[in-house]
């Protein structure tokens, strides 16, 4: 395998040659890497693919760059997600701990802030919930699929799980996410009381409440 580090036009990319493949690949990774791969004999054709697919290579670029990272900063002055908007995180000094929100600002009151995360995530899995739970029972019905129960974890990846008992947990941390992204998630772990699997069956039913549901799951990081 050969690698050879070239650039095009707006693009840096990587040639990699590698000695029996059919076929041209070009690869755009989330850190925006573009590579092209190819046999040494396809070189010349490759380099014209690549030309040829400048548009979709932007596209990609574009894409990357669109999604949302919503990465909260728990310190005075910093920033916080609730439901895809941002807040500044405000300390604010008071016997009880408690956190409001007002305007733009959340509003952490502490007698000496020391858990801030963890402040704020026990506070998020009660703005989820006042959310989330009449919309289970709308959606809920909408499918004629039925939770036998609702629970919250903070979850390192997943967004939600539905167990074979038909009881749903959603990650608290869903709380950061857009609207439109919870029902998503709601609509997913609610088929599954149907379809414990992702099979075609269980997308195409996602499909029919959710059709962009491939754009909404892209997008969504926690
Ligand atoms: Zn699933």
């Amino acid at each position: 395998m050969t690698i050879i580090l070239k650039k095009v036009n707006f693009m840096k990319y990587t040639h990699i040659i590698k000695p029996n493949i059919k076929h041209i690949y070009i690869k755009v990774d989330k850190k925006n890497n573009i590579q092209l791969i190819s046999s040494k004999k396809m070189r010349k054709e490759a380099l014209r693919v690549l030309e040829q697919k400048k548009d979709w290579i932007k596209r990609a670029i574009e894409k990357n760059q669109s999604k949302i990272k919503r990465e909260n900063i728990y310190k005075d002055g910093g920033v916080v997600y609730l439901f895809s908007k941002e807040y500044e995180f405000v300390y604010v000094r008071g016997k009880k701990d408690k956190i409001t929100l007002q305007d733009n600002k959340i509003y952490y009151q502490s007698k000496e802030h020391l858990y801030p995360k963890k402040a704020v995530e026990t506070w998020y899995k009660d703005r989820l919930k006042s959310y989330l739970e009449p919309k289970v029972l709308f959606y809920a019905k909408k499918l004629s699929l039925f939770p036998k129960g609702i629970k919250y974890r903070k979850m390192k990846r997943r967004l939600g799980s539905c167990r074979y008992d038909d009881i749903l947990t959603f990650n608290s941390m869903l709380a950061k996410l857009s609207f439109v992204e919870i029902d998503y998630v709601i609509v997913h772990e609610l088929i599954h009381i149907k379809h414990k699997n992702h099979s075609p069956s269980f997308w195409k039913e996602v499909e029919k409440i959710f059709p962009n549901y491939k754009e909404i799951r892209k997008n969504i990081t926690l």
